[in-house]
């Protein structure tokens, strides 16, 4: 009888190092994928499968992009690669031709000589739950070679109902973006009950690492408004962090809350003129009531 074919993933990019991504060094893998659609996401291109419509071949200044004929994604050439974005920025779709279709075993290979110099992966996205057997399988192989593996994720699939995910992982990164669903809705366009339902599930398993909440606040608009500038409170910020905190601290969870202030950097043009950067004053205080309502580590980024 033949093995059971290896998992197969379609992987937008992996970073070999990363001090950001959870404890010590990681390699990050990216999987290709969102049922999100974050206004502040500063990385698009790794919400929509590529349909193969070839448009982004002639924008290639670097002759990285192959026509691979009958409707499949183009042919990337990494080595030609200049990493210079136009591919996306010439998609309709908003996706990228350079997500590679790998199995467990290619990805892992990929990263084995940076090895030793690691503490683990995070295994991120777009949603990388979105992909649950590849992800299943990917932790547990890295695992079975000493990298333990944290899933960063949108919360918005159940993980209740993932056992095998829970059990292979080393922890979770989970966004909370919104407490209010219409707030949540009008950020992201999905609905915030699954990720508030993950909230409370993994903070009462103790498999949280981090929980994070973006700061942003509604922006003026291209010249929009009477001062075209930022609406403070216009966003609950202060709901959002407080509830989030309370179930936090009512679990006796240890995770990080980490706060992190907008930043326009790689955001979609027309998204970035619907927000504005919060000054550190208001992050500050955010993050003192979370600390006051008993969150274990709190932390402005
Ligand atoms: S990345 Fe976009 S433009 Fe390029 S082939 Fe795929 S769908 Fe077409
Ligand atoms: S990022 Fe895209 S357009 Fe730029 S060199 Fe690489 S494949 Fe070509």
């Amino acid at each position: 009888m033949s093995a059971a074919a290896e998992p197969v993933g379609l992987v937008a990019r992996i970073l070999p190092f990363s001090a950001v991504d959870g404890p010590g060094n990681r390699a990050v893998v990216f999987l290709q994928g969102c049922d999100f659609d974050c206004s502040y996401c500063h990385n698009p291109e790794t919400r929509a499968a590529c349909s193969g419509c070839g448009a982004c071949l002639a924008a290639c200044p670097a002759g990285a992009l192959a026509d691979s004929g009958a409707g499949l994604p183009p042919r990337w050439d990494q080595a030609r690669c200049r990493d210079c974005g136009a591919c996306a920025a010439a998609c309709a779709l908003g996706s990228s031709p350079r997500a590679r279709r790998l199995s467990v075993g290619e990805l892992l290979g990929e990263i084995e000589r940076y090895r030793p110099f690691l503490r683990g992966i995070t295994v991120s996205g777009g949603e990388c739950t979105l992909q649950p057997d590849f992800l299943a399988a990917l932790l547990e192989a890295s695992r079975a070679r000493g990298l333990p593996g944290l899933v960063d994720t949108n919360g918005g699939s159940p993980l209740a109902a993932r056992p095998r995910i829970l059990a292979a992982a080393e922890g979770f990164m989970l966004d909370v973006k919104a407490w209010d669903p219409a707030e949540h809705r009008a950020l992201t366009g999905a609905d915030n009950a699954p990720v508030l339902e993950n909230l409370r599930f993994l903070a009462g398993r103790g498999a949280l690492f981090e929980v994070r909440t973006v700061l942003a606040l509604r922006g003026g608009g291209p010249g929009g408004g009477e001062t075209g500038g930022a609406q403070e409170g216009a966003f609950d910020l202060e709901g959002t962090v407080r509830e989030t905190a309370r179930v936090l601290a009512r679990a006796g969870s240890r995770a990080r809350y980490r706060l992190i202030r907008y930043r326009p950097y790689g955001v979609r043009a027309a998204r970035a003129a619907t927000l504005a950067e919060p000054d550190p004053a208001l992050a500050e205080r955010l993050a003192e009531l979370a600390r006051r309502e008993g969150a274990a580590e709190v932390f402005v980024s």
